[in-house]
């Protein structure tokens, strides 16, 4: 079911310069699927953005925007109390409760926000299955406000950073993952990469090139879930 409703900024989260997460009242019975999307709108105008809290947390919806245009830069300038009009669920990139297989995550910029749901929606179900989230950013200090976003790892789960341009920041000294996300390191840290499920987000130039790959290396393409942002 598709609900409708006015709503309100309840809170934002600052993650890093240009990234935040807004969080919104919604109505008692409002209800989505971990993975899915929201229509925002604000004084008549309406963008999609993948909603980055869990299913279990009630009464709220949280979305995670990076500040790049015309409109991010409206959600930017909401005060806290603003109101605004949202329609939800929608998308199909749904997270799969599966049990047995490892649960890998892609995405780089703002394409944590669903992961963001994801591994709190994980958490709250206690899942046991491995969980790996390879994700990219530009400098180490937005790899440091995601970090503090997801907290700590517990035992089950493999965060794999990666700057793609620790050069912009050298006074970072950047010793961890540097360039981009490749299946060789994929196949290395995920032992059970034919069988596992992944859930990639982002530009579709990132989504299709790891969709291709990901066949390319016989993963079975029921087990990989795909959200495009154009
Ligand atoms: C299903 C779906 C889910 C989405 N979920 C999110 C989400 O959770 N968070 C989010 O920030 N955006 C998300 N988007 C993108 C969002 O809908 C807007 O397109 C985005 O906020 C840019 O709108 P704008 O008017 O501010 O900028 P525009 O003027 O439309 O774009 C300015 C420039 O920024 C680029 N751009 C657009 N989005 C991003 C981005 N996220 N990171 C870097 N560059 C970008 C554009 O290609 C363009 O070059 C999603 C899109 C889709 C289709």
């Amino acid at each position: 079911m598709v609900y409708e409703f006015n709503s309100k900024l309840l809170k934002r989260v600052q993650i890093t310069k240009d990234i935040a997460t807004f969080q919104f009242l919604t109505p008692k019975e409002f209800t989505f699927k971990a993975g899915q999307f929201l229509l925002l709108s604000i004084n008549g105008e309406q963008k999609p953005y993948s909603i980055s809290s869990s299913p279990h947390e009630k009464e709220i919806v949280e979305i995670t925007v990076k500040k790049v245009g015309h409109f991010s830069g409206e959600i930017f300038d909401l005060e806290v109390g603003s109101n605004v009009q949202i329609k939800a669920p929608f998308g199909v990139m749904i997270f799969n409760e599966q049990k047995k297989h490892s649960n890998v995550f892609i995405s780089g910029g703002s394409g944590i926000g669903p992961f963001i749901g994801f591994i709190r929606y994980i958490r709250y179900l206690r899942l046991k299955n491995k969980l790996h989230l390879f994700y990219s950013a530009r400098t180490p200090t937005e790899i440091e406000g995601v970090s503090r976003v997801l907290g700590e790892p517990t035992e089950n789960e493999n965060y794999y950073l990666h700057v793609t341009r620790p050069y912009l920041e050298p006074e970072k000294h950047w010793k961890g993952l540097t360039g981009r996300i490749t299946m060789d390191e994929i196949k290395e840290k995920v032992s059970d990469y034919i069988y596992a499920h992944y859930y990639i987000v982002g530009p579709n130039g990132m989504v299709e090139g790891f969709n291709k790959l990901l066949s390319e290396n016989k993963v079975n393409k029921n087990n990989i879930h795909i959200e495009r942002w154009g």
